[in-house]
């Protein structure tokens, strides 16, 4: 244990703290490489309104195709970046990306939205909105509605009146379409929900999974429901994994989801594919036959 001898001189002498530093440095710079050589994708699942058959949206989930380790899952690096210069632009190349994939797909006649995860800090970092906006002046045929960022309601989040700004300023003078993800898990969830005007708002995926078993995700996945409603806000479920989930939502009043039982997240090539698919099957009448 070190001495503490003066001012901000005790971490210097941590050994233990001093290796997670030097640790995190390399990670960085290893991410920071693999950004360079191109070694992020995007996969894409779809997000459906079970009701109608519409194909709402496809989220881009980043990918990591690493040269020995294979293909890895943001779960594997994402906490690596959080909190370095690299977390933004990581955030900036997924926008870009996206985007470069939907000018693609829109030329093939699919209009969908895209939407893509984005830190709340990224959000509030400066020049975020200048950056958004740079990125979609080289799409002139991408209609800023068409783009939806999905911001994670955490802890983290951040100071509420700036961030309620700037998704004013995202919503208003950009144009493009804000959801907050994860919807439950954060602790002041309703003061976000009547503070932050978003468009919709994502169930999170731990509520809809137990629910059909768990008297209290029942509840809470209700409780979002109704409440979303009431501030007039679009309500999204995730982690949709069967059509006892879907059925169930739709009893509730929720028509959008996305989850395995719908589509797994797939790679850009495949879901041209799969929405021509998916529309001339009508899939969603594994929901729709049993809808009264
Ligand atoms: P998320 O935004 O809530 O995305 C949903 C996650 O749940 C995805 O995991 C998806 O593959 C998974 N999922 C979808 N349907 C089901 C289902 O029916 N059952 C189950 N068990 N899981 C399902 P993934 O791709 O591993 O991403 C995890 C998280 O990483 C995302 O959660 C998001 O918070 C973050 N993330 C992903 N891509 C990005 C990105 O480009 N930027 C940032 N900042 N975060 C990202
Ligand atoms: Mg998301
Ligand atoms: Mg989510
Ligand atoms: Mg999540």
């Amino acid at each position: 244990q070190a001495k503490i001898t003066g001012r901000n001189t005790s971490r210097m002498f941590n050994p233990e703290l001093n290796q997670q530093v030097i640790h995190k440095h390399h990670v960085v710079q290893r991410l920071r490489e693999a950004l360079l050589n191109d070694e992020f994708v995007l996969h894409y699942q779809p997000e459906i309104n079970m009701r109608t058959g519409e194909i709402i949206a496809v989220e881009a989930l980043i990918r990591w195709h690493h040269p020995e380790r294979g293909l890895l899952f943001p779960g594997d690096f994402l906490s690596d970046v959080e909190g370095s210069e690299l977390e933004f632009e990581l955030g900036l190349w997924v926008i870009d990306s996206a985007l470069q994939q939907l000018q693609y797909w829109q030329q093939a006649g699919l209009e969908i939205v895209v939407s893509v995860n984005i830190a709340a800090n990224h959000l509030q970092a400066k020049n975020f909105i200048q950056s958004l906006q740079q990125i979609l002046n080289r799409y002139h045929d991408i209609r800023p509605a068409s783009l939806q960022l999905e911001i994670l309601e955490s802890s983290a989040l951040g100071d509420v009146p700036t961030l309620s700004r700037i998704i004013d300023d995202c919503r208003h003078r950009v144009g493009v379409l804000i959801a907050l993800d994860d919807f439950g898990t954060g602790y002041s969830s309703l003061t976000h929900l009547r503070h932050l005007a978003s468009n919709s708002v994502k169930i999170d995926q731990s509520f809809v999974r137990d629910m059909l078993e768990d008297d209290s995700d029942y509840n809470i996945v209700d409780g979002v429901i109704s409440l979303a409603k009431a501030f007039n806000r679009q309500v999204i479920a995730e982690g949709v994994e069967t059509v006892e989930h879907g059925l169930m939502l739709l009893s509730m009043g929720c028509d959008l989801a996305q989850g395995y039982q719908i589509a797994r997240p797939m790679p850009a090539e495949n879901v041209l594919n799969w929405c021509h698919e998916y529309q001339l099957q009508h899939e969603w009448s594994l929901f729709q036959d049993k809808v009264s």
